[in-house]
């Protein structure tokens, strides 16, 4: 199998602080990978290593080219498209205009990504400031998406929305698997949604990779153990 992203035992370190200490993880074309583990063992930081957005010196590749150095926009224009915690999105722009915003060429344009959330193109002329939680979230996604990465990173895009957005969000996913091909590599704490979507999954502890496998595979103890479900 072709890997597209491949992640070799990298370390992370908040200036003097070490967070990261050996992860490796691979995603392949095509595929949905999960990236579990509780609070505090290094999901996050291993999303920012990947989008460059902590300085990570090796051990990354994307498409076959080391991508560990690069600055952000580099990696991004590359084809890695974050969703990153907290969705950021321009407040004082509408959503057509943050939409648009981030463009580049592809099969994705606003028509497709209003498509994939019709509320977005109900509110294609509203701010984003004025937007819910999970318009905002929805947005967020669009905004990777107008990318067209080949990779999508999802930093917990579910947290913190009313179960029936979460459930919309969910679909959306789901469907983004099914019908564009994008791989997509996904934080999120919800088991049974990421085993709905997910191919495989990857669980760390302490900064490090403790479990590697088919989600179908995951059984309860090993959730227990390390995720505490
Ligand atoms: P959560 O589910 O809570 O978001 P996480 O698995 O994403 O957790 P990280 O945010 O990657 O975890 O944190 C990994 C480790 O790095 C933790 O020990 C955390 O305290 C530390 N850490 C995270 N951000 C910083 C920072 N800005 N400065 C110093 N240490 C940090």
């Amino acid at each position: 199998m072709t890997m597209l992203l491949s992640l070799e035992k990298i370390e992370a370190f908040y200036g003097p602080v070490q967070a990261l200490f050996g992860v490796s993880l691979d995603v392949a074309e095509g595929e949905v990978v999960a990236l579990m583990g509780r609070n505090g063992m290094g999901k996050t930081t291993t999303v920012k290593s990947i989008c460059g957005l902590l300085p990570a010196s090796r051990g990354i590749s994307f498409a076959g080219e080391p991508i560990a150095g690069l600055p952000s926009y580099r990696i991004a224009r590359k084809g890695i498209g974050l969703v990153p915690e907290g969705r950021r999105c321009f407040a004082s722009l509408t959503v057509e205009e943050n939409l648009k915003a981030a463009a580049r060429k592809g099969l994705w344009d606003f028509a497709r990504v209003a498509d994939l959330f019709p509320r977005l193109a109900e509110r294609r002329q509203q701010k984003a400031v004025s937007l819910s939680g999970g318009e905002q979230q929805m947005l967020a996604i669009g905004r990777a998406l107008m990318t067209n990465p080949r990779l999508l990173v999802l930093d917990e895009a579910t947290e913190g929305l009313a179960p029936v957005v979460r459930q919309e969000i969910w679909q959306a996913i789901d469907s983004l698997k099914r019908q564009s091909g994008v791989s997509i590599l996904i934080v999120d704490k919800s088991l049974k949604e990421l085993g709905q979507v997910a191919d495989r999954g990857v669980i760390l502890e302490r900064g490090e990779d403790v479990w590697t496998g088919r989600f179908s595979d995951l059984d309860a103890e090993t959730a227990d153990r390390f995720l505490g479900v």
